[in-house]
């Protein structure tokens, strides 16, 4: 194991890398991307160092598709820029150069040096967090500053060899996560490591290994000080890449599913076998379900979901003061989501949809009162999914789904929908003078 310190030293002292050349590992070049080939080509032949890393890498060597490519050079960010038309360089705390390909991004960053070259009072917070990270260096610099192991492998586009300065071939063969030096350090430096963490063991099927596992306990309230943003990013990379079921309860037996959602967990540690913990398996299950088979999930639902448990309650609270049903939900929607923000933030766009998601809860309890219209709010789909994982999570809803599920086949009824729906699209194109 490498500690910090230690890993300076070794950092000074260069220490020589494993290599593995082409005929001993199986990335070839069919597998990566040509917008990510072609970064590496064009960087390459102006004399940069380019090399691929990162979960491209880890994931080519498990046999997996990358989700994207990340690609890690020796030219500075202006140099890359002069390179590339298509470049734009963003970022403060990490200065990363995007080229972008039509829809698909290539990130490319310049090797960065430990912080002890430079002022430390200027790159990390009085707590020991990285807040700026723009020391540059080489590779052999740069591949301490990474998270784990595994995700510290670089593909050579020089030579197509993989180089390994950490074990981090070994730990993929063996089903190891393991941070690269002291865990205590790398966690104060960057809190988010702990989700990170959870988030690759879970989508990756690999054992968290015992020192970077141990060491969550202590640190796991410093993400109390992540910017709520970035727990925002966090959220969606954790519940909708496919693995969020086993996500979820990985978080939770860690202790971390209270940094990103509080009041669903102070539910869940209450009543652990809670209608809730149903709902939100349920749930995830479902949203894992149609990742896999490529259908469209949205924020939006997520939330609604993940704040359904203390939504329940508020509702109740609030009818118990006199409250109609209707004005209960979206006075605690509010508080709710008020709160939740707090902690992580939302788009907009998503709390509307959220607050849309549970108000129409209410409306599809009232059957007999504007059917059509219920039928062609635009979240109508959305709320009649949130209506079955409820009645699968044990509510005793079966006379509202069966009623909304033969409305929806009704063909007299949905052909006017859709006309209803083409003539809202042609007003929004032409508003009418009382429209305006
Ligand atoms: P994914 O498949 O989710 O994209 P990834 O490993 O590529 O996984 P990215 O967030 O794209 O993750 O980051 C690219 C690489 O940058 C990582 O593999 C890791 O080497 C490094 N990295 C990213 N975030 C951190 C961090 N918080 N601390 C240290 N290194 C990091
Ligand atoms: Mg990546």
């Amino acid at each position: 194991m490498i500690d910090t310190e230690k890993s300076k030293k070794i950092s000074r002292l260069k220490i020589t890398p494993t290599v593995i050349p082409r005929s001993q590992h199986i990335i070839s070049r069919m597998q990566i991307s040509d917008s990510a080939l072609k970064v590496l080509y064009r960087l390459k032949n102006a004399k940069y160092k380019a090399y691929l890393v990162g979960g491209a890498v880890r994931d080519i060597l498990l046999g997996r598709k990358p989700k994207d490519f990340d690609v890690v050079t020796d030219a500075k960010p202006e140099q890359i820029r002069e390179l590339f038309r298509n470049c734009r360089l963003i970022g403060r705390r990490f200065r990363l150069a995007h080229i972008q390909f039509g829809k698909e991004i290539i990130e490319v960053s310049t090797f960065r040096a430990t912080h002890h070259i430079s002022d430390k009072s200027e790159s990390h917070a009085k707590d020991g967090r990285i807040i700026r990270d723009n020391v540059y260096g080489d590779i052999d610099d740069d591949v301490w500053r990474r998270d784990f192991t595994i995700n510290a492998l670089f593909y050579n586009i020089e030579d197509f060899s993989v180089v390994d300065y950490v074990g981090g071939i070994k730990d993929l063969e063996t089903g190891q996560l393991r941070l690269i030096g002291e865990p205590k350090t790398r966690y104060v430096e960057d809190p988010v490591r702990m989700l990170r963490a959870i988030r690759f063991a879970s989508k990756l099927g690999l054992s968290i290994h015992s020192t970077t596992e141990s060491s969550i306990g202590d640190c796991s309230n410093l993400l109390e000080n992540i910017p709520s943003a970035r727990l925002y990013e966090e959220i969606l990379k954790l519940f909708m890449s496919g693995h969020a079921l086993e996500t979820f309860i990985s978080l939770r037996k860690y202790n971390l599913f209270k940094y990103l959602f509080p009041q669903m967990d102070q539910l869940l540690v209450q009543i652990e076998q809670d209608y809730s913990h149903q709902f939100i398996t349920d749930a995830l299950k479902n949203t894992d379900q149609r990742i896999n088979e490529g259908d469209h999930i949205t924020p939006g639902f997520l939330f609604a979901v993940m704040l359904w448990g203390p939504m329940r309650i508020m509702t109740n609270e609030y009818m118990s003061n006199s409250l109609s049903e209707m004005e209960a939900v979206k006075l605690a929607g509010d508080a709710i989501i008020s709160k939740q923000i707090s902690s992580t933030s939302i788009p907009r766009r998503f709390t509307h949809m959220a607050r849309d998601i549970w108000t129409l809860q209410i409306r599809l309890k009232q059957t007999k009162k504007r059917t059509f219209r219920v039928l062609m709010h635009p979240r109508f789909r959305a709320a009649y999914d949130f209506l079955l994982l409820r009645a699968k999570s044990g509510e005793c809803l079966d006379n509202l789904i069966d009623y909304w599920t033969k409305e929806q086949l009704n063909e007299p009824l949905a052909q006017k929908s859709r006309q209803h729906r083409n003539n809202k699209y042609q007003r929004s194109r032409n508003p009418r003078k009382k429209d305006l």
